[in-house]
């Protein structure tokens, strides 16, 4: 399976983007992780990955959205992306998320790219705007990877999404940026209407026919004005998720991300950790891309660098998370986010100004912290040390997690839970085998 996924980088992708991403993404990428640790053991901080929403607008209007996409545009100008990422690489971070809205509605979008030749850039974008000549230019960059999203079939997509024609569209795009031979990746939110198409074996091959690259399943949060919580995946199909992914990494010639789990299986979420922070297309430093509360904003007259380290809300924010749950404090504790807004004054960094309302609204669920189940650990050994090396919770949960603060959103309960989240190779050394079935 390694030897036939290196085949396809080699034989399918662009040699020169190649070199770019082992070397600004890879080699670079992992110096910021370590530069992250040092930083944490001196006690302090600045995330080495950071997801920048360059701008609100966007083409299409799908469930679940968060962002203010029919609000009057706004951006991130090209000297504040340059002022950002210029400070960003000189703290060691090569590698940033561009998201939106729809990043390609961004006049200036290559303008930024191609000033950061040294950097890497992962642009989360619906394809739409992906012509031949715009995927000519990316190929161009070579410091950027589309990550296209597929939310369904068409009737699926069109549905999720809000609009007729979406997925021709997107598939146009990304097709575009295979016939140019860009390392492309395809992103799934999975939910409840699209489970059972795209999490397959079937969709993955066709991915790997096309000559995509990598794919990452992320989870649907039901957050923004049209939360949708009816599309919230059931700890059952979560945990289906996980072992999909675990599975298919050592079957499948195809890269597979995931931000939820540690080598171990463990759940982490990536804002608590402080792998990760977001900004949002005023500025505002938020905790990650659907918490939209703020009391930073890189327009602050400080460096960036000072702006993180000296953030007493940022820090609480991954102290709350990580002492209630290692999952996702969204799915899990509105609540919690709500009261840390108070206590911080912060503000709603929304343009609707409804962002508290929407946490006092939203209703609990269950997210990828499961102590009813054991965890599933990476079996291919590439996860494993990759994971091991550069993805992991860097100690925090350790420091700040007790079992007994967690709330089961499906009881409304503290946690009855004896032993929770073990990875399966240290409960096999606990018990017999009918003890791996439940811990409860
Ligand atoms: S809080 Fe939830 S949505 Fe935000 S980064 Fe963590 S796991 Fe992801």
């Amino acid at each position: 399976m390694y030897f036939r996924l290196a085949k396809r980088m080699l034989m399918e992708t662009d040699k020169r983007l190649l070199w770019k991403l082992a070397w600004n993404m890879g080699v670079k990428g992992l110096f910021s992780v370590q530069k992250h640790k040092r930083r944490l053991r001196q006690g302090q901080f600045f995330p080495p990955y950071l997801y920048i929403s360059i701008i609100n607008s966007c083409n299409l209007r799908c469930q679940g959205c968060w962002v203010d996409v029919s609000h009057q545009q706004q951006k991130i100008d090209v000297t504040a992306m340059n002022r950002m990422i210029g400070r960003a690489k000189e703290m060691g971070n090569s590698f940033f998320g561009l998201l939106g809205g729809e990043p390609f509605m961004h006049k200036e979008l290559f303008e930024i790219l191609e000033a950061h030749p040294d950097a890497y850039f992962q642009v989360f974008t619906n394809g739409h705007f992906i012509t031949p000549e715009v995927a000519q230019r990316l190929r161009k960059c070579g410091n950027v990877t589309p990550l296209i999203s597929v939310e369904g079939s068409e009737i699926i997509s069109d549905q999720r999404r809000g609009k007729s024609g979406v997925l021709s569209a997107t598939m146009e795009g990304l097709q575009n940026c295979l016939d140019n031979k860009v390392m492309t990746g395809v992103c799934t939110s999975l939910c409840q209407t699209n489970i059972d198409d795209l999490l397959t074996e079937q969709w993955v091959d066709r991915l790997i026919e096309m000559g995509v690259m990598y794919t990452w399943y992320h989870v649907f949060r039901p957050v923004g004005p049209e939360a949708s919580p009816e599309l919230v995946l059931t700890p059952d199909q979560t945990r289906k998720a996980r072992q999909f992914v675990v599975d298919m990494r050592c079957k499948k010639p195809i890269i597979f991300i995931d931000a939820y789990y540690d080598a171990d299986g463990r759940a982490l979420c990536p804002a608590a950790t402080g792998f990760t922070h977001h900004i949002n297309p005023w500025g505002d430093i938020e905790p990650c891309p659907v918490i939209q509360i703020a009391k930073e904003s890189i327009h602050d007259s400080r460096p960036l660098d000072e702006v993180f380290n000296e953030s007493e809300f940022l820090k609480d924010f991954r102290e709350t998370a990580a002492r209630h749950t290692r999952g996702c404090i969204v799915l899990e504790r509105p609540d919690l986010i709500e009261a840390l807004a108070d206590r911080h004054d912060a503000k709603d960094s929304t343009a609707r100004k409804s962002a508290i309302a929407e946490l006092q609204a939203a209703n609990a669920h269950r997210s990828q912290y499961d102590p009813d189940s054991i965890a599933i650990p990476e079996k291919s050994w590439a996860y494993r040390i990759a994971k091991k090396i550069a993805y992991h919770d860097y100690g925090v949960y350790g420091e700040h997690f007790e079992h007994k603060n967690w709330m089961d959103p499906d009881q409304k309960n503290p946690a009855q839970h004896a032993q929770p989240d073990v990875p399966s190779s240290e409960a096999a050394t606990q018990g017999n085998g009918s003890d791996l079935v439940q811990l409860k």
